[in-house]
């Protein structure tokens, strides 16, 4: 049977978080955005409410990470296609998403 990983008909994303269902891989990701070139326009945590969240300026930031100059935070989930949605989606491209495998 081939691996999700190795079925190049799958968008890697896709490939990967489907291995990671199976139990074989622990996927982590870190995400980080620079708040200080935020524009505040919402696209982020309207596409990623459980990855991202507005502070009181509508700024964003990681849920449940720090909050002041760049907001970072760890994750280990299923709902990395999320992330990477907001990241891509970015008009100021100040999110980063990075997948650290173990
Ligand atoms: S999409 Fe970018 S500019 Fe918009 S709120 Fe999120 S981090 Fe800020």
């Amino acid at each position: 049977m081939i691996s999700p990983v190795e079925d190049t008909t799958l968008p890697s994303s896709v490939a990967t978080e489907m291995f990671h269902e199976r139990g074989k891989i622990s996927l982590k990701y870190f995400i980080e955005i620079d708040r200080e070139g935020c524009i505040a326009c919402a696209t982020c945590y309207t596409i990623d409410p459980e990855h991202f969240e507005s502070d009181s300026e509508g700024k964003s930031k990681v849920v449940g990470g720090t909050s002041n100059g760049k907001s970072t935070g760890s994750f280990e989930d299923q709902l990395i296609s999320q992330a990477e949605a907001a990241e891509s989606s970015c008009p100021v491209s100040v999110i980063r998403v990075t997948k650290k495998e173990q």
